[in-house]
């Protein structure tokens, strides 16, 4: 609490002294995917372009927005999902990415960026654990809740506040160089994430709004709490409720089941075959895992894999984790230290340009 605090704090200095807040009120799609779409650039290093593993995790997702396309056609969803014209939820832009990193996490920013950390992909046994998980991050984007998230916490930075930031931003090499400024920005907006986090509600509705969208896309409704209970099993459930922002995962699993329990008879011709046969899933792990050894090991994908371990769990676990509030703290003393370059670097301005005169 005390970190995030912190971090909430240190971004509202560097939003107030560097630029005006660039939106009070309501949060705009356009805002939202804005946001985003700062955020992917300094998440970018991450991300596995891999020709396969992208064309895989893409079809997923198409399956799961071409059906979420065709539910919105039926009016399907909560009120906030009618707020605003729709369409771009559907579009080309909308991407799911395999990210390389060792934390267990899937997350999305509420534009058109999904991030599904290969740590996750991994442990998954089945393509349907990882459907569940991202028509999950999917339902977020369909109910708008980062767009809630950012009306309560009436703040919308601009990237401006962070890029006067990335100019004194030291790079360690010459991708470094180029990376603070999408670093600094991306930094700033965990900042403003991290704050803003999903309501234990929003987490809820993320999973009734997965599952509908899973299993009319065609995937096992028996499967749709698989991972979870895979976290169950693995001791990750053992928060007191009272204490958590998010239903715990036992009662996530066993409303799942519920759900599958209650589907029409006439859900059964919903079942399609899955993307990839067992085999092919396996295979493509094992590629994800490859593929991450070989990635170009710069400055650039360290800022990005901290940025990622840095965002909030909440899709998975009500704990924050200690490597996550690390994360966070390094964060905040790499963007002290900027604040402090730059500060220095105005100083000395203001000094060279009275000399001058
Ligand atoms: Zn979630």
């Amino acid at each position: 609490m005390v970190l995030r605090n912190l971090l909430r704090r240190l971004v509202l200095i560097v939003a107030l002294g560097s630029v005006s807040l660039a939106g009070v009120g309501c949060a705009t799609d356009a805002a939202v995917i804005d946001q985003a779409n700062q955020m992917h650039a300094g998440l970018e290093p991450a991300v596995i372009t891999d020709p396969q593993l992208a064309g895989y995790i893409q079809a997923i997702g198409g399956r799961i927005i071409a059906t979420a396309r065709e539910m919105n056609r039926q009016n399907y969803g909560p009120s906030a999902h009618r707020e605003e014209d729709s369409q771009w939820m559907y579009s080309s832009e909308m991407q799911f990415h395999f990210v390389n990193s060792k934390t267990l996490n899937a997350f999305t920013t509420g534009g058109e960026h999904m991030y599904i950390y290969t740590e996750l992909f991994e442990q998954c046994q089945t393509e349907d654990e990882l459907a569940a998980v991202m028509a999950h991050e999917y339902g977020h984007v369909y109910g708008r809740h980062i767009h809630k998230a950012m009306n309560r916490q009436y703040i919308v930075l601009g990237s401006a506040a962070a890029m006067g930031l990335a100019g004194y931003a030291a790079g360690g090499d010459k991708h470094g160089e180029e990376y603070g400024a999408a670093f600094a920005g991306a930094a700033v907006l965990v900042g403003n994430i991290i704050g803003m986090g999903y309501t234990r509600k929003d987490e809820a509705q993320a999973d009734q709004l997965g599952f509908d969208f899973y299993v009319r896309a065609g995937w096992d409704p028996a499967h749709f709490g698989d991972f979870f209970q895979s976290l169950i099993d693995k001791g990750m459930d053992t928060t007191p409720e009272m204490l958590s922002d998010h239903p715990p995962l036992r009662d996530r699993v066993a409303a799942a089941r519920e759900r599958a329990r209650q589907l029409p008879p006439a859900s059964r011709n919903w079942r399609r075959p899955n993307v990839a046969t067992p085999q092919q899933f396996a295979e493509l792990k094992r590629r994800a895992i490859e593929v991450g050894q070989y990635m170009p090991d710069d400055k650039s994908l360290e800022k990005a894999q901290e940025l990622l371990q840095a965002l909030p769990r909440s899709c998975l676990t009500p704990v924050v984790q200690p490597d996550q509030q690390e994360a966070q703290q390094q964060i905040i003393d790499e963007l002290r230290q900027m604040e402090q370059k730059q500060r220095q670097a105005e100083q000395e301005a203001r000094r060279g340009s009275k000399g001058g005169s």
